[in-house]
């Protein structure tokens, strides 16, 4: 396993307040393996339990060439798509990936699996220890049960011109968000900056130029890190989304970031193949990774036009079910044309309606999960632990036979 995932493993996950042995856990994992990808199932019965988890979310299930572009793709990405102007590229791109073209090994829009990896997991353990309920951290922070993140990429200048209108209608419905800009790819207005901080909105950095480009080498991606490291200085940025969800995880660890958020569980669309099917948080190396679990406004609005915030709900059913974060990437370019904000608005009044749903910052997140990893339950129960955790409460999960039910002290 890759060691920049080597953090992510159950026991840190779960984070229960007895002491399991790591016996016990490894052989939980191989017990629940059966439920994964088989690519990834058969790694746990040749003995390697341990770095199942991490396995899963580094997307080694798409290959060792996972994070290089095909030729193909690299040219359109890097020549073609800088040249068009913006209004054709989703037609391209319509063109370029049609649906029924597209072969993942994840299902999609929801994928389960590793979903149902940490549960059968945990039932294990449960079962081997002879406990009907097991004690663990909260999994959030206070009385809630799944978190809400809601997060955007601002393309071009007129979405950066439709910041306002934006901010408006979630403040509206009680959310905050983030907003990541290019930072040479527009005029980015510092006036406009200042009033979204001081409206308690986060400002992010979204590549350096958007041309496709970022990571066509080491050395030009190490170049242009210095300068998007610059500029999250320059911001007060700590969190950064890469343009077209170009990535690349080793390389990542020179940019100076506390999360990132260019990852998503499952997304068969994006020119990068992967998925790392995690619906919390995780880590990777130096940064806190928070992928995005709701399908983006461009493929919801333009190619599916999708009228009605239905479809994104089913997933957000699924994410409340399980306690996981509701991550939604979307762009005032696409939102600012016809439709585009009464769906995000009957989205946005949805949201609102739903019980024990964390409003979080994307940084907030991050840094509830960097800190919820940092202290562990033994210290939890000294002054020193609880007060590095303030808002940590502790959540006991019930085994119910079929399903693992959390039972969350302070939830409606
Ligand atoms: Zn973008």
């Amino acid at each position: 396993m890759n060691d920049l995932y080597a953090a992510n493993t159950p026991a840190a996950f779960w984070r229960p307040v007895q002491s399991i042995s790591p016996v016990l856990w490894d052989g939980a994992a191989r017990a629940a393996a059966g439920v994964l990808p088989p690519g990834l199932a058969e790694s746990a019965s040749n003995g390697a339990a341990a770095g199942i988890l991490g396995r899963a979310l580094d997307e080694s299930l798409f290959g060792e060439e996972r994070y290089r572009l095909s030729g193909l793709k690299s040219i359109y990405y890097a020549v073609a798509r800088p040249l068009l102007p913006t209004w054709v590229r989703p037609l391209l791109r319509k063109v370029y990936h049609p649906a029924d073209d597209v072969q993942s090994a994840l299902g999609w829009p929801v994928e389960d699996r590793l979903v149902r990896f940490q549960f059968a997991l945990l039932a294990r353990v449960m079962d081997e220890l002879g406990q009907d309920a097991l004690n663990i951290v909260g999994l959030w922070p206070g009385g809630n049960r799944f978190a809400c993140v809601l997060t955007h990429d601002v393309e071009a200048r007129p979405g950066h011109d439709f910041v306002r209108q934006v901010m408006a209608l979630e403040e509206k419905y009680g959310f905050r968000s983030s907003f990541n800009f290019v930072p040479e790819g527009y005029r980015v207005d510092g006036d406009l900056l200042d009033e979204m901080r001081a409206r308690g909105f986060e400002v992010g950095v979204h590549g350096l130029k958007h041309d496709g480009r970022l990571f066509a080498s080491r050395q030009l991606f190490e170049e242009r890190a210095q300068k998007i490291n610059g500029y999250a200085r320059q911001w007060g940025a700590v969190g950064y989304r890469s343009p077209m969800t170009h990535r690349n995880p080793e390389w990542m660890q020179s940019l100076e970031i506390d999360y990132d958020l260019s990852f998503f569980d499952t997304d068969p669309y994006e020119p990068m193949a992967g998925g790392s099917m995690s619906i919390w948080p995780y880590f990777i190396g130096r940064f806190v990774e928070l992928p995005y679990t709701l399908m983006q406004d461009h493929r919801y609005l333009e190619v599916l036009e999708q009228r009605s915030p239905d479809l994104w709900l089913e997933k957000v059913d699924f994410i409340e079910d399980h306690y996981g974060m509701v991550l939604l990437n979307s762009h005032p370019d696409y939102l600012l044309k016809p439709g585009g904000m009464a769906v995000y608005e009957a989205l946005l009044a949805a949201l609102a309606q739903r019980r024990d749903c964390w409003r979080a910052l994307p940084r907030e997140a991050a840094d509830w999960w960097r800190r919820r990893a940092a202290t562990d339950a033994a210290q939890l129960a000294t002054p020193a632990g609880r007060a590095a955790l303030p808002e940590a409460v502790v959540w006991t999960i019930e085994n119910r036979g079929n399903r693992l039910v959390a039972n969350v002290p302070g939830a409606r």
